[in-house]
């Protein structure tokens, strides 16, 4: 397998930018793998070569255990989980396989879950399951072809181990993903508890000269990375609420620098619309609710610029009116994405606050389908989603005055839009249910409507419905 020495060549910049907020470590052996899926199509962008990674030394690269070059790293980070201070989480169960700069020349981190126990894993056993990490597999592929920043996984492996979860034995898996990076406001919050100065202001030059180029050229680079961190992260919160998507661990070590989404774990997408909506086992407050979500990513983000006030002014108080100022200008940023989103998702060309309110009002009373009504409202269709279909004819006509002429591009426009596919609760656990039983069929099924989301195809129409009417509220575990 002599092409596999060239196989991929990472670089290892982080490693050696800030070495303190990394530890060497080695993948664990795996007894017997088996590759269960590549992202050929993700292979492709990167400028690798999916069939080298097909062969058996392509399967060790995806494992961790042939070298890109450089050394494999577990990260460390702190953070905040369900608003209580961790000083010290950190990869437990995760490697850095090293960086790697695609044909674009755009840096990737090439990263694995369930690699094994690392000096992070506190109790932990560093393992992975194959349910969740294709269901990681599956939400990423979903969110990318929705148009929204994420992480995308690039292959998924069993190792041949039965690994016990709540379930009883589940096969171990092993995820390659791919990310703009893992700095994540728990980065921060752990370079700023270590009271070492320099240390911080290497991972804040580190996260401009990645992220955000632009910041370096600023009267003050470190509260321009604020504001452009926060600016991400209004666009990327609205875009997750326009198509319904619940995060369900907003924790400030799952919040990345990059604005991309990361880490899916009890995530799912809300069938009927209501703000309170919670699918996490764990979330018994509600803490992360679909319509917290806004705030939550504000409340990390002051997380974020709390670790770096003593970059932006030596005086503390210098630093704090400029940086609230960052925060508080979130909330309108926020509105201003989400208008923007609302408006267009309707048809509409001006923005009309209440009238997208009063629509969201009625889907809330009536418990309407977020996903049906859109494309339902492009086809003429939506007065039969609703149980009492007054109301909703009466905000139809006042959404009709404010439509333009053109109402063929209106309805081509609202579809390229609005997706007729999402990852529906009910579909992801029976896909995943086959897969862990042996059959990839309906995950492969799966994948593929949601990969082509806005395109209606007879043969998926199943997967566009809502789950029935009386099934028992739909609940998501940390997916470990
Ligand atoms: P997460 O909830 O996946 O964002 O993980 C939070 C923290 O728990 C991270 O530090 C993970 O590395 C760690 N962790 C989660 N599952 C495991 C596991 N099975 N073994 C070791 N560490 C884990
Ligand atoms: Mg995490």
């Amino acid at each position: 397998m002599s092409e596999t020495a060239t196989l991929v060549r990472l670089e290892d910049t982080y490693a050696r930018a800030v070495p303190e907020l990394s530890l060497q470590w080695r993948a664990a052996p795996t007894p017997a793998p088996r590759l269960t899926l590549l992202n050929d199509e993700l292979a492709d962008e990167l400028g690798l070569d999916p069939d080298s990674l097909h062969t058996p030394t392509g399967l060790e690269f995806l494992l961790g255990h042939e070298s890109g070059g450089v050394a494999t790293v577990a990260q460390v980070y702190a953070g905040h989980q369900f608003g209580g201070y961790s000083p010290r989480l950190g990869d437990g169960r995760a490697l850095l396989l090293g960086e790697l700069v695609d044909p674009a020349r755009h840096r990737h981190d090439l990263h694995l879950k369930g690699s094994g126990r690392t000096p992070f894993a506190r109790g932990g056993d560093g393992k992975a399951v194959l349910g969740p990490m294709l269901r990681e597999y599956l939400m990423g592929e979903a969110m990318h072809a929705l148009g929204i920043p994420t992480t995308r996984a690039l292959a998924v492996a069993t190792t041949g181990e039965s690994v016990m979860r709540d379930r009883g034995y589940q096969p171990g898996a092993v995820l390659c993903r791919v990310a703009d990076s893992h700095l994540r406001v728990g980065t921060f919050q752990y370079a700023a508890a270590t009271g070492d100065a320099d240390l911080l202001r290497r991972l804040a030059d580190y996260a401009i000269t990645r992220h955000h180029p632009q910041a370096a050229g600023a009267d003050n680079p470190y509260l321009d990375l604020l504001d452009r961190v926060a600016a991400a992260q209004a666009e990327l919160v609205a875009a997750w609420m326009q198509v319904g998507f619940i995060h369900g661990v907003m924790n400030t070590d799952n919040m990345a620098i990059s604005g991309q989404t990361i880490d899916y774990g009890p995530c799912a997408f809300m069938d009927a619309y209501d703000p309170t909506t919670v699918f996490s086992s764990i979330d018994h407050g509600g803490r992360y609710a679909y319509g917290n979500q806004p705030g939550i990513a504000q409340w990390n983000l002051a997380r974020f610029a709390e670790t770096l006030l003593p970059l932006i002014d030596a005086d503390p108080q210098a630093a704090i009116e400029p940086a609230t100022e960052v925060l508080n200008s979130f909330a309108r940023r926020y509105d201003e994405a989400a208008a923007r989103g609302m408006r267009a998702k309707l048809g509409l060309v001006e923005t009309d606050r209440d009238l997208v309110s009063d629509v969201l009002g009625l889907l809330r009373e009536q418990r309407v389908d977020l996903t049906t009504f859109f494309r339902a409202l492009a086809a003429g269709t939506a007065a039969e989603l609703f149980a009492d279909p007054a109301p909703f004819e009466e905000w139809a006509r006042r959404r009709e005055a404010a439509l333009p002429a053109d109402r063929g591009a209106v309805t081509a426009a609202m579809n390229r839009l609005n997706p007729v596919y999402i990852p529906r609760n009910h579909r992801v656990e029976e896909a995943l249910d086959a897969a862990t039983a042996g059959d990839l069929g309906p995950f492969h099924r799966l994948l593929e409507a949601v990969r082509a989301p806005y395109e209606p195809r007879r043969e998926f129409a199943d997967l566009a419905d809502p789950a029935p009417s009386g099934a028992p509220p739909h609940v998501t575990f940390c997916g470990t």
